[in-house]
């Protein structure tokens, strides 16, 4: 009998360690504990994040021969009882088993990246060998590299921090820089959008699964050395990736020759101090540097001069994590799932005003109804939907009017949004656009490294027009003005964060205009959230 408790950051918050104690006391009190009997004997495994963070601590009890069962809202507690009536018994105990609304959140997903989170042991090497872990890289090094690239090229998988870019192509511009040693590969796991968890909740329940795709990335392109640059407010995720990139030396997939190859790949774990425009390539490679985690202009691209002048490939930990499944199961597969121009699936983290938050990973092409409804489970409370950001705090507000817009990267982008690394926070009516608005820009204009005047002073400046504004004292032309300052700092910005911090404003000012105008023509919002 195996247990299943979601040790990921949420579950751990909710006490799944204190689930976990409580476990292995109920055993050992039970005599199952190393018990002889294949049927008798229980286990207590910690896995990752299985999505749905809002009924931790889930446990999933594995009976021989029968189909698992899932537990919510565990706490140490209810052990007892589910050992004694369930594992000794043999009976559900069905007032705390999921039900059929717990099951329909997995229904319209894919997960073929989160597929061993929450089934693998996330400290244990040996647990991802036994579900298939580095067959992709064995496989890898048997092809050319040149094969490896053509393969992902082939297979349509796109950038998942935000960009989108193809990363077959991506790796052909580091491969082809020339250089007289090292050539650098970097995970970017620096996710610091609120409301985004995807990239950390990889790593802390599959962290192997990044290992073996930067493997795959760093055999291709022609890299010796690896960074992981995490952001240290993700200690879980360091903890476990740092066990994980001690085990994979140990057991000789990693470091000097690779699986008995002579493919060499170093790999470290950098910690970042948590500033959001670290997620800015250029600037996450300063922060490597040891420098102040500024952008740097472009050109020299990394791939031609990167981290320590030397070309660099950067990819996020979504891209990477997706890797071993192209090469196990080929382009072909991998390109069947999706659009047409946007291929595979994408993790997205649902937050907000929705009822089912958590981590869910769905095909490209699905809409945002799909995804907030069916995947979601709607709104609380019997509210009505109101607007959705999707794409962090760079990305746009959505109105009901768009819930039929599919989500793929150029559908989200027409629609005045875009995918960013997949954060997505959900409004219901009660909800006051204006201080949503305000709320990102706060985020944004705090993380600005301040390196130019645009972004610098115009976020601020767009965020003091805010403040008057929601605090009564908004003038005629305030709307204009914002509009206005905001097309500048998008056009005039170095990087991403000052070319992009405008978005929730301007999409805000697009589809509810009106919030803003009552706020300044009769002083009062007419959303609830104001009013109280
Ligand atoms: Fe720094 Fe903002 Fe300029 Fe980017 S746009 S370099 S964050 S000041």
């Amino acid at each position: 009998v195996e247990v299943h408790v979601c040790m990921g950051t949420a579950g751990v918050a909710s006490g799944a360690i204190e689930v976990m104690a409580a476990l292995d006391e109920q055993f050992e009190k039970h005599g199952l504990k190393n018990a002889e009997s294949k049927e008798r004997n229980c286990e207590a495994k910690q896995t990752g994040c299985r999505g749905l963070c809002a009924r931790d601590v889930l446990i999933d009890v594995y009976m021989p021969g029968e189909k698992s069962i899932t537990y919510e809202h565990v706490t140490a507690e209810m052990v007892p009882t589910i050992v004694e009536e369930h594992i000794i018994g043999g009976q559900v105990v069905e007032k705390w088993a999921a039900k059929a609304d717990y099951f329909q959140f997995y229904d319209k997903q894919k997960r073929y990246v989160l597929h061993d989170c929450g089934r693998v042991d996330p400290e244990s090497l040996e647990d991802y060998v036994k579900l298939g872990g580095y067959e992709a890289i064995k496989k890898a090094i048997t092809m050319k590299p040149e094969e490896v690239i053509e393969e992902v090229k082939a297979s349509g998988l796109r950038g998942r921090g935000g960009g989108g870019f193809p990363t077959g192509l991506k790796w052909t511009f580091c491969r082809g820089a020339k250089t007289e040693d090292h050539k650098y590969l970097i995970c970017n796991a620096d996710e610091g959008d609120p409301g985004a968890f995807m990239d950390r909740s990889i790593i802390e329940g599959n962290p192997h699964a990044v290992i073996e795709g930067m493997l795959i990335a760093g055999y291709a392109i022609g890299c010796d050395e690896g960074y992981i640059y995490c952001r240290a407010e993700y200690p879980l995720a360091i903890e476990r990736v740092i066990k994980a990139i001690k085990d994979a030396e140990a057991a000789g997939y990693l470091g000097k020759g690779v699986f008995s190859s002579d493919y060499n790949f170093k790999l470290k774990l950098k910690e970042g101090a948590g500033a959001f425009v670290c997620g800015e390539e250029t600037a996450l490679i300063a922060s490597i540097e040891g420098e102040r985690g500024m952008p740097r202009p472009r050109p020299p691209f990394p791939a031609v001069r990167g981290l320590w002048q030397k070309p660099s490939n950067v990819n996020n930990v979504e891209t990477f994590a997706n890797l071993p499944n192209i090469i196990l199961k080929g382009s072909g597969w991998y390109s069947g799932i999706g659009t047409e121009k946007s291929k595979g699936t994408k993790i997205f983290a649902l937050s907000g005003k929705i009822k089912s938050s958590g981590l869910v990973e769905v095909p490209m092409g699905i809409t945002v109804r799909e995804l907030i409804f069916d995947v979601g489970g709607g709104i609380p409370k019997k509210r009505k939907f109101k607007a959705v950001q999707l794409g962090g705090p760079s990305g746009g507000c959505l109105t009901p009017d768009h819930l039929e817009t599919p989500i793929d990267y150029d559908s989200l982008i027409a629609a005045g949004a875009m995918m960013g690394s997949g954060g997505v926070v959900v409004m219901d009516e009660t909800n006051c656009m204006v201080n949503v608005a305000q709320f990102f820009l706060t985020f944004t204009q705090r993380e600005s490294c301040g390196k130019c005047i645009p972004c610098r002073i115009g976020t601020k400046t767009m965020l003091d027009i805010l403040d008057r504004i929601t605090t009564g004292k908004g003038r005629e032309g305030d709307i204009e003005l914002l509009q206005q300052i905001g097309e500048d700092i998008k056009t005039s910005s170095l990087c991403g964060l000052g070319q992009t911090a405008p978005n929730p404003v301007l999409t805000t000012i697009k589809y509810f205009r009106h919030e803003y105008e009552a706020h300044i023509k009769d002083k009062k919002c007419p959303a609830r959230e104001c009013a109280e």
